[in-house]
């Protein structure tokens, strides 16, 4: 499909078949802003299908045996590498995304997959002994997880394949079906994951790809049948949800604004340089359109004045503009509005006292990678997710006041601790509140089979392949008895 020539497609893979409704979901090129694609709405009766295939393979699914769910997943993981071109301009051609991180993007989707695989056969239970009491004497416990049943996957625009992979991976691996509604505005890539699926040799019902509106994926979250839903999105939809179906199961990873320390002692000129380096990336990749974004830099008051040289160097060597050039790393933000908030949200702060240091531009769907310094502590730049390329650059007193202020956030993701102590590093690990810290590094860092997720506003649960099929999965006991 070439960019101008919109091909009216299914929008859902339901028992393995590619199907569509009559109402139609448009698909904007955000670097080009045409229409790119023309996607088939699920109607009705299609999503009560695939609800009721699903309904029905909660008790399919955990009977095929795991070296063939195993053997699924790993096709899948393979079909992800064979057609690794064709899913990445997809994402970029639905996101913006610039095509060297899609690439990367699509490669890692193969490697949760392949993660699921690996642990899906070692996923066994526990024997435990009862006579160490008295009263269990003769007694002997085995431990078992089993699916809650059908998952409901929710997903945004930002990672389209690899967080689709991180909700439907882990469920196939511990035999939940799964129906995954991708985001309306970047379906196409997940259409393609339905089509590498149905490929897979998985039982019908398995899994769905279903396209629809938010109002029929409400419904979906409401259905009885959907006892648990795993969520990845935006704050306000995700305490909705949590809010409409207290008694389900919900995960929610939901969006932040991760903030680094540089300590007093990541100070020679090489440190700073990486530190420079790592949060120019950090920051401004993919348009800061990643829930991990650097946004807020917290730098030791002595190292201030030379970090800031070498940050605005950084940043003003990265490559901004077209999604499709191999060397981009800031490519646009997904839609006009989005450009517009950011910019509106550096106004803000810039008539409440900050100055801009660099960029602050915005040209239609690009924004300038920008850094502000004197930002009021109160602005929306700082306290809220600008889920763009902009980062704070404050001077901290010393560890104490550093990681306090790392902390002053309602949200709880990831943060990064730039330091060569391991005392510090302890110290940010016991005090920080957020669910991952990544030492002499952003905290724009993500493996596929580490646990994932935040606390506070960002979220509850946890993802990456082994914390979820855990969050897909009910404990329960058996105990014999040796008479
Ligand atoms: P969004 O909340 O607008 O949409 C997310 C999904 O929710 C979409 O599929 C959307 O169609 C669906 N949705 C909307 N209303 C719904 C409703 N009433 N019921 C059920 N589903 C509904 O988010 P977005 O703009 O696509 O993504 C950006 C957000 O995602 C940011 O806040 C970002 O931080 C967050 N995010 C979090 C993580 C994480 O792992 N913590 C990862 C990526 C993105």
């Amino acid at each position: 499909m070439t960019a101008g020539t919109p091909v009216r497609r299914a929008g859902s893979w339901i028992g393995g078949r590619p199907v569509t409704g009559a109402a139609t979901l448009p698909v904007h090129e955000p670097w080009t802003g045409k229409l790119v694609a023309e996607v088939g709405l699920a109607d009705a009766e299609q999503v009560e299908q695939a609800v009721q295939l699903a309904h029905h393979a909660r008790g399919t699914l955990p009977a095929v045996p795991v070296h063939r769910r195993a053997d699924a997943l790993h096709r899948v993981a393979a079909g992800l590498l064979d057609r690794t071109v064709e899913v990445a301009a997809a994402i970029t051609r639905e996101s913006g995304k610039p095509i060297s991180w899609s690439r990367t993007e699509v490669q890692r989707a193969a490697s949760t997959f392949r993660w699921a695989a690996e642990e899906a056969v070692r996923w066994s239970g526990e024997l435990q002994r009862l006579d160490s009491e008295p009263s269990g004497e003769e007694r002997l416990a085995l431990h078992r997880r089993f699916p809650r049943g059908p998952v409901l996957g929710i997903t945004p625009f930002n990672f389209p394949v690899n967080l689709a992979a991180h909700k439907v991976a882990p469920a196939l691996a511990v035999g939940a079906p799964i129906v995954l509604k991708p985001a309306p505005k970047t379906p196409l890539s997940a259409l393609l994951l339905g089509e590498i699926l149905a490929g897979s040799g998985l039982p019908e019902g398995a899994f769905s790809v279903l396209t629809v509106d938010d109002d029929t994926a409400a419904e979906l979250v409401a259905d009885p049948r959907m006892p648990v839903v795993s969520f990845t999105g935006s704050g306000p939809v995700g305490w909705a949800i949590r809010d409409a179906v207290p008694r389900k199961h919900v995960t929610l990873e939901l969006g932040g604004n991760a903030g680094v320390l540089i300590c007093p002692d990541w100070s020679s000129d090489t440190d700073l340089r990486r530190a420079a380096r790592r949060i120019a990336i950090g920051a401004n990749s993919q348009g800061g359109q990643s829930c991990i974004s650097v946004q807020r830099v917290l730098v030791d008051q002595a190292l201030h004045e030379r970090f800031l040289p070498l940050l605005v160097d950084e940043i003003e060597h990265l490559v901004v503009g077209d999604p499709w050039s191999p060397t981009t790393t800031v490519g646009p933000l997904i839609n006009r509005a989005a450009a517009e908030r950011v910019k509106e949200w550096i106004d803000d702060a810039v008539a409440g006292g900050a100055r801009v240091v660099t960029g602050g531009e915005v040209e239609g769907v690009l924004v300038s990678p920008t850094v502000l310094i004197d930002a009021p502590p109160q602005s929306r730049i700082c306290r809220d997710e600008v889920f763009g390329p902009v980062v704070t650059v404050t001077p901290v007193d010393g560890v104490d006041e550093g990681l306090r202020a790392l902390d002053d956030s309602r949200f709880g993701l990831q943060a990064g601790v730039f330091t060569h102590d391991i005392q510090t590093a302890f110290r940010a690990h016991r005090e920080l509140e957020v669910g991952g810290v990544i030492v002499g590094d952003i905290p724009t860092f993500r493996a596929e089979q580490m646990p994932y997720g935040g606390v506070k506003e960002s979220g509850i649960g946890r993802e990456g392949v082994r914390a979820a099929m855990e969050d897909y999965t009910e404990p329960r006991l058996l105990v014999f008895s040796e008479v």
